[in-house]
């Protein structure tokens, strides 16, 4: 189990200090602002919709290290996706992160790399950072012209 932790913990350490998909995305039909400003965390997420397909998804943004490696997990997570299965992956994550699955559960949605995130629920403040993006992500979707926050 600590070695399944090693590895989840790498997993957030390297997309944090390595983003994945990060930066304006050109073209982008969707957008949305986030802040958390309990850590300070701010983000903006660009989707590139495709009827129901996420056909690509980027962020942007400066935070700490969940909100970060969060986002950056998020968008590799739903390149392609349908927004049904969008919204499967949110719940199964939320789930997750909020403590209401352990995450071992073979019954819930296969989350893959997002599992790393399971540590988070230990630390109520910390959930606000990996859900931050997602939040975001699901605005975009609903094209709210409002930047979410977190409080
Ligand atoms: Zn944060």
């Amino acid at each position: 189990m600590s070695y399944l932790n090693d590895l989840y913990q790498e997993i957030i350490l390297d997309h944090n200090k390595r983003p994945r998909n990060f930066g304006e995305l050109k073209d982008a039909n969707r957008r949305a602002d986030g802040y958390n400003p309990l850590c300070g965390d701010k983000l903006t997420v660009y989707l590139h919709m495709d009827g129901d397909l996420v056909r690509d998804v980027s962020f942007q943004g400066s935070g700490c290290a969940i909100s970060t490696a969060s986002a950056s997990l998020m968008t590799e997570a739903l390149k392609g996706k349908t927004r049904a299965q969008v919204e499967e992956l949110f719940n199964g994550f939320h789930s997750l992160v909020t403590g209401a699955t352990s995450g071992d559960d073979s019954s819930q949605i296969d989350l893959g790399k997002l599992a790393a995130f399971h540590g988070v629920s230990e630390f109520p403040i910390r959930v606000k950072c990996a859900t931050l993006a997602w939040h975001t992500m699901q605005a975009a979707l609903e094209n709210k012209e409002q930047a979410v926050s977190t409080e």
